[in-house]
């Protein structure tokens, strides 16, 4: 029934979650699932790599173990999976049916400071690099981190740039405002926050001011709302409400083109009211178009804005 109206959702931790690569027929404490995203209508997912900085490993290593997790993921379910590594791959996933898998990074710890490891990461499958999680890196600062405020470093002016060669996409999402406007100012190709919402609708640190909404859609980016309820609303009952009102916000502000979902699924401990996972998608389409939101509007904020955007940067 939604066929037209499937998903690219920008930002999930399963991969990080997933006890084992079992949890993905039988969730356990996952949010998604191989039922959910089917479900859902999810035509791609972006499954990010996400190290935890309490533990003593090394990032890359760390990195790479979860990356070969993710690989047998798809090996095990290679019939309903097709992993995205160039634009052509999105398009036969699509045509196939199947789900298309992109592989993210969420902090560049993992290049632990050589940016000969993104090329390590580019050859491993990775295509969208977020440049740092809750506290400052050797590439930028982090939103999140009171004590380390800067912007994009020496080293990150050149990830940046690098990733802008590689067909890598650049994802701003916990960067400090510091690093926000850094990154618009080097980076040659739009540039995405890919699990962000807006400071104007819910004031949190991790949410985009008014004027970062506008640049991020100036640049031709997306901006992929995330759906966890302490940045969805300061109130007790969260619910996909505010999930639309984030979108009414940016469509006011910046206009359609810029606005995707994000999930966050995964990487949160607790949900809006009414959403269960990927297979809750439906119920926030159903209420854009219960608003009137025209079917090519909804296709956009669904996947067309992030196609585009996968179009100008993977190769
Ligand atoms: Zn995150």
């Amino acid at each position: 029934m939604y066929s037209q109206f499937f998903v690219i959702d920008g930002h999930c931790d399963t991969i990080s979650k997933l006890d084992d690569i079992n949890a993905m027929e039988c969730p356990n404490n996952n949010h998604v699932s191989l039922s959910g995203l089917y479900e859902g209508r999810v035509g791609i997912q972006f499954f990010a790599v996400w190290m935890d900085p309490s533990s003593t490993d090394k990032y890359l290593h760390r990195g790479l173990q979860l990356i070969d997790k993710y690989q047998r993921m798809l090996d095990k379910y290679a019939t309903y999976f097709h992993p995205i590594l160039r634009l052509a791959d999105a398009k036969d996933a699509l045509e196939a049916g199947r789900i298309g898998a992109l592989l993210a990074v969420e902090g560049g710890d993992v290049l632990e400071e050589r940016l000969s490891n993104l090329e390590v990461l580019y050859s491993a499958g990775v295509r969208l690099l977020t440049l740092t999680w809750n506290r400052s890196n050797q590439i930028a600062g982090a939103a999140m981190d009171d004590y380390n405020r800067y912007g994009l470093t020496p080293f990150g002016t050149k990830v940046v740039k690098t990733m802008n060669d590689l067909g890598m996409i650049v994802d701003v999402s916990h960067a400090s405002e510091e690093a926000f406007w850094d990154v618009m100012e080097v980076s040659k190709q739009p540039v995405i926050a890919s699990h962000s919402n807006v400071k104007a609708v819910c004031p949190h640190p991790r949410n985009l001011d008014d004027e970062q909404i506008k640049a991020i859609a100036l640049k031709g980016g997306v901006i992929g709302i995330n759906f966890y309820p302490p940045f969805l609303s300061k109130t007790e009952d969260v619910g996909i409400v505010h999930i639309i009102k984030h979108i009414e916000h940016i469509a006011g502000l910046a206009g359609i083109n810029c606005i995707a979902f994000g999930s966050d699924f995964d990487g949160i401990e607790t949900l809006p009211q009414g959403i269960e996972g990927p297979q809750s998608f439906p119920d926030i389409i159903e209420e854009l178009l219960r608003l009137n939101y025209s079917e090519e509007d909804v296709q956009k904020i669904c996947h067309n804005n992030f196609l585009r955007v996968m179009e100008k940067i993977l190769k």
